[in-house]
């Protein structure tokens, strides 16, 4: 059953063959023990509670195509009645009175809520070793980081735990991790979901996106997730769309722009060939490449880490002790209180990008580094739409290797900042990217470990983007298999 697309459960569930009860139970069945340490919390009550209510839906002809579907939210959307983490020490307690917009959006498609997803500290980080609850160990094979920060989201897909998820991107965290667990995951255009409840890390760049075994079951879910919210200033308010309209349209005449900074000395000999042979099969689809280059690639790493410590350090000044979270046992006075309770309540890689954030927005180092990143920003952003007058969709790698083993770059913050070049740049510019399975590369000790390839479009694009995934997915079967 776990092996089922979105679309066929939906057949199943409409055509009664099972109840949405029956499929929670054999989906917490998988989960029991929590093999990949993938959840964070699990509560078989409240999840066969909602099977119940989509089962009568079911029955009373009420539902659509996600009733009675299993979901697990990435820990950084706000539950009710779930606790909400963050990855975090600060809220390890923590239950919020509402739903995010998105989790409020499935919920009223009728999908169950299966638990939520392990992620790394307020989404910080490429290898989901930062999270309070523990690392998320790789399906593929267990001494793999499974990517970050939306690692539990992604091993959750990979070893079938959940037929779908939802993550979160500020600089690659669907992407990044979809690739190291052979999944597919879309980042939408920045602005298109709700970020109403995603607790914010840097809130220009934070975009939710869901996470699946093939772009059909993307697209279904992105219909159920994107929609104008008028509790998120930065929401874009459009027309709805069918995601799963163009899944099907040939890709006769496609021009896949192929930059060539994305494919230099630091990109790993078998992600490499991954990746190229994934483009030849773009040409026998129909698909001609183009060769583009986008200049200020490498520039991406330090004006990402930059602008999100910037946001990152305004955003976490609210966990003070005071309205949530953790708060010291003893203190001397205010001030002590703050600085205790952030001191315990915060992990390394937070506190890194508090005081990276509070550094470069201070006074005199602001137009040193804070203004110069928003300037660069721009020109990053303007590289791709000179890009895009080439081409109808660019291709790459998403990331330099494959997964690394768990701890290898724990102790190196900047090891793992370098890992992120080839996703930042979309992030920056809030352009839509996808990652789809397109090979394995060779893990240490011989182990195989998957290859992402990246799809980015231009704003809005996100219907073209699952086209053109789709068809890579009819020809191919990278999106299939599965861990043993
Ligand atoms: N790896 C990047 C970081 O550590 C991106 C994280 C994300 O997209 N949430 O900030």
């Amino acid at each position: 059953m776990h092996q089922h697309s979105l679309r066929q459960l939906s057949a199943l569930l409409q055509s009664k063959q099972i109840s949405a009860t029956e499929l929670a139970q054999h989906y917490l069945h998988r989960i029991e023990g929590n093999r990949y340490n993938a959840f964070t919390h699990v509560d078989h009550t409240m999840t066969l509670a909602q099977a119940a209510n989509a089962d009568q839906r079911l029955a009373q002809g009420t539902a659509n195509a996600l009733t009675g579907i299993p979901i697990a939210h990435k820990d950084i959307f706000v539950t009710r009645g779930w606790r909400s983490t963050a990855g975090s020490k600060m809220l390890a307690n923590y239950v919020s009175p509402f739903d995010a917009a998105v989790v409020e959006r499935f919920n009223q498609a009728g999908m169950v809520t299966l638990g939520k997803l392990n992620c790394d500290e307020f989404a910080m980080g490429s290898a989901n070793e930062n999270s309070h609850f523990g690392a998320v160990k790789n399906p593929w094979d267990t001494s793999a980081v499974p990517g970050g920060s939306s690692g539990g989201s992604a091993a959750a897909i990979a070893a079938r735990l959940a037929p779908a998820v939802t993550g979160t991107d500020t600089g690659g965290s669907i992407r990044q991790p979809a690739a190291f667990c052979g999944v597919t995951g879309i980042k939408p255009t920045y602005g298109s979901v709700s970020r109403y409840g995603m607790i914010a890390f840097a809130s220009s760049l934070d975009q939710g996106g869901p996470m699946a075994r093939s772009a059909e079951d993307c697209a279904l879910l992105l219909n159920a997730m994107v929609g104008f919210d008028e509790r998120d200033s930065t929401c874009v308010e459009r027309a709805t769309e069918d995601f799963s309209r163009d899944l099907n349209q040939s890709l006769q005449g496609l021009k896949i722009g192929v930059p060539r900074e994305f494919f230099g000395a630091g990109l790993a000999d078998d992600v490499a060939q991954a990746v190229r042979a994934a483009l030849s099969e773009y040409e026998k689809l129909g698909a001609t490449l183009v060769d583009i280059s986008l200049p200020k690639t490498e520039l991406s790493i330090p004006v990402y880490y930059i602008i999100a410590p910037a946001e990152a350090s305004s955003n976490l000044s609210r966990f003070d002790g005071v309205r949530y979270g953790h708060r010291a046992a003893e203190y001397k006075d205010l001030n002590d209180m703050y600085r205790k309770s952030r001191t315990e309540g915060f992990g390394d890689e937070v506190k890194r990008r508090i005081l990276t954030g509070a550094y470069v927005l201070s006074h005199g180092y602001y137009d040193a580094y804070y203004l110069q990143a928003q300037k660069i920003r721009r020109l990053i952003a303007q590289d791709f739409q000179a890009a895009f007058t080439q081409c109808d969709v660019i291709m790459g790698p998403v990331a330099p290797t494959v997964a690394w083993d768990l701890g290898d770059k724990s102790d190196d913050p900047v090891a793992n900042y370098l890992a992120d070049i080839f996703t930042l740049s979309t992030s920056l510019a809030g352009l839509p990217g996808m990652s789809i399975p397109c090979g394995f590369g060779q893990g240490e000790k011989n182990s195989k470990r998957p290859v992402g390839l990246q799809i980015i479009g231009n704003y809005f694009a996100e219907a073209k983007l699952l086209n053109v995934a789709h068809q890579f997915q009819q020809a191919t079967d990278w999106h299939t298999k599965a861990p043993e």
